[in-house]
Order: C-alpha cells, then sequence, then structure tokens
C-alpha cells in the first residue's frame, strides 16, 4: 500500500495540469487513467492539433447554472499562463480564426509537454486499469492488483462524451453516491438531427455555407454550417446545440453579409435578372437551388413583387428547423451539466461537504463554447485544485 498526498482520477487535460501543478509544489502525487495512455482527448482535439486556448477567454463564453463560479479560477490562469508553458517548450503555435489557438504541428506535442513536466516533478502514473475507490478518513484506491491511500482525491475523470475514447460517467456516479447533487448531463457541441419536412435538407450533405444561427435561448453564432446526411452541424450549429433544448428551432441567416431589402434593391437594379442567380450569387449553388424550391422563387425578380420578396428575404434571414434531436454522446464534443458547483469552492474546486474531496474539468457544471474554451477550463480549474493541495 503506497501513500501519497494526492490521488488524481484521470489523466485528461485537467487531471495531467492538476498533477503538474501540485508534482511542483513538491507533493507526492498518484495519477490514475484507465486508458491504455494519458490524454487521449487531447490526441483527437483540434483536428489533431489542439486548439489549446483562446485569446478571448471570458467567463460570458461559458454556459454553467452559476455563471459567476468559473470566474475566480479563470483569472488566476489565463491563455497567456499556458502559452507562455507552451513557449517553454518550444511548440509553435498560430490563431487559426476567433482568437483559437492551434499547435503547428501535432496534439501529441501538449500531451508530452504536460507529461514531461509530471515526470520532471515526480508524478506517479498508473494506467490501464479503472480505479475502485472507497472513503474513510482519507481515500483509499485499489486498481488491478495494487492500493493507494491519499488525503485529498481530485475526480479529473471528465464527462461522458466519446465514450470509445475512454469517456465514463465515473465521476458523475461516484458524485452521486457520495450525496453530491449533479446537475443533469447532456450532450452538447453536437451535431443535431433533422426529420420531417426537414430530411428533404439531408439532400444537401456535405454543403457548408457561412451562417448566423442561434437557438431559442442563448447568443448567436456567426461561423459555418454544414448540413450532414443526419442534419446539420458546422461549427456555428456546433455552438448552437448547446444552447438548444428539444422542441426547439434553430433559426438561420443564410444571407448575414446581404445588405437589408437586398431582394428590393437587386429587382430595381436589374429586373431582368433571374432571382435564382441572385441566391447563387449569395449561397452555394445547391443549397440556394434547395432554398429556391422551397420558397418557390423562380423567373426575372422584376416579376416578383416586393411583398413576395420581402417575405422570401426574411425566410432566408431566419430559416428555421426544428430538429428532431443531436447525434447523442457518441459525437458530442462535450457535456453539459455534471457536479453541481454548488458543491465546490470557487477558489480551489474542493467539495464543501466532503473534504479532501476536489473536482475539475468538464466533471464540473461548466461548459465553453467551441474554439478552445474548454481546455483553458481544463487548465485553470487544475491549477486551481493542485495549488490548493
Ligand atoms: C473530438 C473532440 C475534440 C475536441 N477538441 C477540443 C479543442 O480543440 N479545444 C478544446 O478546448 N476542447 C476540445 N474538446 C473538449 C475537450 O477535449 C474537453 O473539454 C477536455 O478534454 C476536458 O478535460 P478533462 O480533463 O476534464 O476530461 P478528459 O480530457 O476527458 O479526461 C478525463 C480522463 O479520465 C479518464 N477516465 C474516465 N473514467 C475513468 C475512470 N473510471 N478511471 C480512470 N480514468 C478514467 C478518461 O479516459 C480521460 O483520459 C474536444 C473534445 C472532443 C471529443
Amino acid at each position: 500500500m503506497k501513500q501519497y498526498d494526492v490521488i488524481i482520477l484521470g489523466a485528461g487535460a485537467a487531471g495531467l495540469m492538476a498533477a503538474m501543478v501540485t508534482g511542483q509544489r513538491g507533493k507526492r502525487v498518484l495519477l490514475i487513467e484507465h486508458a491504455d495512455e494519458p490524454g487521449k482527448k487531447i490526441l483527437i482535439s483540434g483536428g489533431g492539433r489542439c486548439n489549446f486556448t483562446n485569446i478571448y477567454t471570458a467567463p460570458d463564453r461559458y454556459l454553467s447554472v452559476n455563471p459567476h463560479f468559473l470566474k475566480s479560477a479563470l483569472a488566476r490562469y489565463t491563455p497567456r499562463d499556458f502559452i507562455d508553458l507552451v513557449e517553454k517548450h518550444g511548440i509553435a503555435w498560430h490563431e487559426k480564426t476567433l482568437g483559437q489557438l492551434f499547435c503547428d504541428g501535432s496534439a501529441k506535442q501538449i500531451v508530452a509537454m504536460l507529461w514531461d513536466e509530471c515526470a520532471a516533478a515526480g508524478v506517479d502514473l498508473w494506467l490501464g486499469h479503472p480505479a475502485n475507490v472507497e472513503r474513510d478518513d482519507g481515500f483509499s484506491i485499489e486498481c488491478g492488483s495494487r492500493r493507494a491511500t491519499a488525503t485529498k482525491l481530485i475526480l479529473a475523470t471528465g464527462g461522458p462524451s466519446i465514450p470509445k475514447m475512454g469517456a465514463t460517467s465515473f465521476a458523475y456516479d461516484l458524485a452521486r453516491s457520495w450525496g453530491l447533487k449533479i446537475v443533469e448531463p447532456r450532450p452538447a457541441l453536437v451535431p443535431l438531427t433533422l426529420a420531417g419536412d426537414d430530411l428533404l435538407f439531408r439532400s444537401l450533405s456535405g454543403v457548408a455555407a457561412p451562417v448566423v444561427a442561434s437557438a431559442a435561448k442563448g447568443p448567436a453564432f456567426r461561423e459555418a454550417a454544414l448540413f450532414t446526411h443526419r442534419g446539420l452541424s458546422g461549427p456555428a450549429i456546433l455552438q448552437v446545440s448547446s444552447h438548444w433544448r428539444h422542441g426547439e428551432a434553430v433559426r438561420i441567416d443564410f444571407v448575414p453579409d446581404a445588405p437589408p431589402n437586398w431582394l428590393a434593391g437587386a429587382k430595381r437594379a436589374d429586373p431582368r435578372k433571374p432571382v435564382r442567380r441572385l441566391i447563387e450569387q449569395a449561397l452555394p449553388a445547391r443549397l440556394a437551388e434547395t432554398l429556391s424550391d422551397r420558397l418557390a422563387l423562380d423567373g426575372p425578380i422584376g416579376g416578383l413583387s416586393d411583398r413576395v420578396l420581402s417575405a422570401a428575404e426574411q425566410r432566408l434571414r431566419g430559416w428555421c428547423f426544428t430538429p428532431n434531436g443531436s447525434e447523442g454522446y457518441a459525437k458530442a464534443e462535450v457535456t453539459i451539466g455534471g457536479i453541481s458547483t454548488a458543491e465546490l469552492s470557487s477558489q480551489t474546486m474542493e467539495t464543501r461537504r466532503i473534504p479532501g474531496l476536489f473536482v475539475i474539468g468538464e466533471a464540473v457544471d461548466v461548459t465553453g463554447w467551441l474554439g478552445g474554451y474548454n481546455f483553458q477550463w481544463a487548465w485553470a480549474s487544475g491549477v486551481a485544485a493542485g495549488q490548493a493541495i
């Protein structure tokens, strides 16, 4: 039986960061990962290049029942802090778009960087077995044939999104069994599926367009939408999915760059111009054709009344889809909900009811927008806990 100051369950983004910080503070740290290597989600993130942070990180880019909870940790560990770490390891990076920072090379560099720091700080890593946890005065762990104890335990096992990468609902199950409150989890940053009348749009599978998309509640996102064989995806839709609830419509402005009264103005400029050609100039051809069919727009634009054109423009600026669901945890980048922030100290991530138990990363009811915000939360919450051990 080995004794540690802290045992960290889950060697993902948050667990690796917490292990690094705690180890550097001279504590004896055991990191346990049931997969065969650490940081598997980091490896597949950002298309293999890891969108490791976002320079516009701010509390309003996150969803949580208590939107104030995350402020302290995010303020104490900023994107600049993580960039400094990346640069210390000579990892080249670039901003892709909207403040999203990616490795020039590979996400492997981020995992190697975190693990090298952990190893240098003397962190022990046990791989390949799930842990059985018991709580008495402290915490004891059984993992395969090995056993360990510690007075502190950090839960960093993430959420259930992408089970084939090793994701589990372990954190929620353990928290529930110890009487901690869970905010009902649901898949987020996930493609939405279409049914009924909207099924016709599936024929557009593979077509992408720059749009402004929004759910009934929540912000509007100006990014690309993509039609798929099951429904809607692309960054704009993934963002909207975090705010979308069953039964609600998703609103898409297909012509966000067109000036007001665009169609009526075009009619005055050139009444002989075919209305379909005009729409094709603003949208990808297959999408323009489908939308024109739906709106029964045909012939020279001069043959259509201003009333018809205004109604068509309104539809193009606020097309409503009512998804019948999402592609679920199998395709969700993150999970909304999780262990309630009401259970945790925002300074340290320690649970109020079980002293010595900390929860960090995606297991907590804090979910970021697409674009590096989720890793920044994993780093920041990992640092907050690591500094408090
Ligand atoms: C395809 C994809 C791409 C993404 N791209 C980005 C991106 O580019 N930028 C961004 O900010 N976010 C991205 N995300 C989200 C990001 O990966 C997560 O928000 C982040 O990894 C959460 O960190 P975490 O440490 O809390 O959880 P995780 O990184 O999921 O780590 C949890 C770890 O715990 C382990 N584990 C689970 N159960 C147990 C158990 N019982 N015992 C031991 N270990 C266990 C898991 O195997 C895992 O290694 C992406 C997600 C996906 C799925």
